[in-house]
């Protein structure tokens, strides 16, 4: 499996990375396990708080720097991936603030005697991760494990493997010892290797439903815990009261943000009769408003693709669509740069026939979907095997309220597209997966709850 950076804007092969050997996974390992029997007990926690402090710092101050890896990685935009480094830093900031208060032991009163409950480590986590959020991807993991005294080894995206490393390299310069986060570029018959190992405890996974299959199958084979990630294919409904320009405004960030890759990107836009027709301008307006180019101008506002497969993986689906009764109100044309750009792209008329009624497409592809009556829209969004996210936009709240319990999801926002803080739980239900990251439950993942129970005589 080959390891390498190749520049989605030029095309350019710049970095490449001799894979892993088996002896090099067995000095991870070891030393990983020796830090979790250091850790298992709360030892060291003070000393984890301050390294996690140290690392938000050297984010802040390096932000630039390793924005720039993340978008020679895969493109996106520089301010995008500026962005994505301040929110990293976040997590160190609201993780260091609340390790003490969710690893403090929890009381238990009962008519037959008092306990408590410890929550300690478990061992050591295997994280496969993928390349549209670099930085972000490994830190939602990583932080509240390493305080949680998990160490963690990292299998990173082939096509991301420079700002991987950098992350290690980062939590290592920040004062962290051997052993708490490895970057391995492994193949996947390593990585079954390493979950099969009885030092690891824990597998977690963000990518696709199939990547999500392959992973969950090693873990479930040996016993060991997962949370899975896995693709969306979000809902946007909008109420039939919406105010149309509060709508605009967001359309861009709800569906082009990162190219469109985000797995909870609002992918299908369900649309009350009254409005579609002026939506639809809305939504050419601005899509054929953006600017493809440099994702290092940061005047661009469209960048391209991660890879030359996903772009042809994406193109692929678009014709599917089409074959099968889509209709194309803007976009799929080809597009005269060098890089991986793909045209911003509309699509209406997708029957429940359609296969790709039911794919999730990773870029910047809009289906619109035309309802009468909010039961019909609560019914499309949820005709999905996904339960990733969804938005619900509406004037009236509580309205919008209602809506958004009844869609089988793990996240729903109000009147926003997607958003990702270190105290919002993150993640899906069906075929997004299982589990959850970030915020308490996030912590929570990988701890053993161990019960101490003094019945009295
Ligand atoms: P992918 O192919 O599943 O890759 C994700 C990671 O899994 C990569 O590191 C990949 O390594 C690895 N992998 C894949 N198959 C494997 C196997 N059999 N054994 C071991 N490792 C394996 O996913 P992708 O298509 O690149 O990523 C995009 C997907 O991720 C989308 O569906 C998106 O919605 C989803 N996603 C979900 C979330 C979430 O939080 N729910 C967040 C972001 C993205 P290689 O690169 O070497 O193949």
């Amino acid at each position: 499996m080959a390891y390498q950076t190749i520049n989605p804007y030029t095309n350019q092969v710049e970095h490449e990375y001799q894979q892993t050997t088996d002896e090099e996974i067995e000095q991870t390992l070891t030393a990983a396990h020796a830090l979790y029997l250091k850790w298992r007990n709360g030892g060291e926690l003070a000393e984890r708080k301050q390294i996690i402090t140290r690392l938000g710092e050297l984010l802040r101050e390096r932000k630039h720097e390793l924005a720039t890896i993340m978008t020679h990685d895969m493109g996106k935009l520089i301010g995008e991936s500026e962005g994505e480094v301040e929110l990293c830093a976040s997590f160190c900031d609201y993780y260091v603030e609340h390790a003490d208060q969710y690893l403090a032991p929890t009381p238990i009163y009962t008519e037959s005697g008092n306990g408590y409950v410890l929550h300690q480590a478990t061992g050591i986590l295997m994280a496969v991760e993928p390349w549209n959020f670099p930085f972000y991807q490994i830190a939602r993991v990583f932080i509240p494990n390493f305080l949680a005294g998990n160490p963690m080894v990292l299998k990173d995206a082939s096509n991301c493997p420079t700002s991987a490393q950098a992350f290690a390299d980062l939590v290592k310069e920040a004062g962290a010892p051997e052993g708490s986060l490895t970057n391995l570029f492994v193949s996947y018959d390593q990585v079954g290797a390493i979950i099969a190992d009885k030092r690891v405890q824990g597998v977690c996974l963000t990518g696709s439903e199939r990547g999500g299959q392959a992973v969950a199958t090693e873990a479930a084979k040996n016993l060991k815990k997962s949370t899975m990630e896995l693709g969306g294919n979000d809902a946007f409904i909008v109420l039939p009261d919406a105010d149309i320009d509060e709508l605009a405004s967001i359309i861009y960030s709800a569906r082009l943000y990162n190219a469109g890759q985000v797995c909870t990107s609002s992918k299908r836009f369900i649309i009350p009769d009254n409005l579609y027709d002026e939506f639809l301008e809305r939504a050419k307006e601005i899509f054929s408003s953006v600017k493809m180019g440099d994702p290092m101008d940061p005047s661009t506002t469209l960048a391209p693709m991660n890879s030359e497969k996903a772009k042809r993986k994406l193109q692929k689906q678009v014709d599917l669509a089409i074959a099968n009764g889509a209709k194309v109100v803007y976009g799929n044309q080809p597009v005269d740069l060098e890089g991986q750009f793909f045209m911003p792209t509309i699509l209406t008329n997708i029957t429940k026939d359609n296969p790709i009624f039911d794919q999730e497409m990773f870029g910047p592809v809009m289906s619109v979907y035309k309802y009468h009556d909010v039961q019909e829209a609560i019914d499309i969004a949820n005709d999905s095997s996904y339960g990733l996210g969804n938005t619900v936009f509406a004037k009236n709240v509580s309205e919008a309220r209602k809506v958004a319990a009844q869609i089988d999801t793990g996240m729903s926002w109000i009147n926003s597209g997607w958003a990702s803080l270190p105290e919002l739980p993150f993640g899906g239900v069906k075929h997004s997966g299982y589990g959850r990251e970030l915020a308490e439950q996030g912590f929570r993942s990988f701890i053993n709850d161990h019960l101490v129970y003094e019945p009295e005589n």
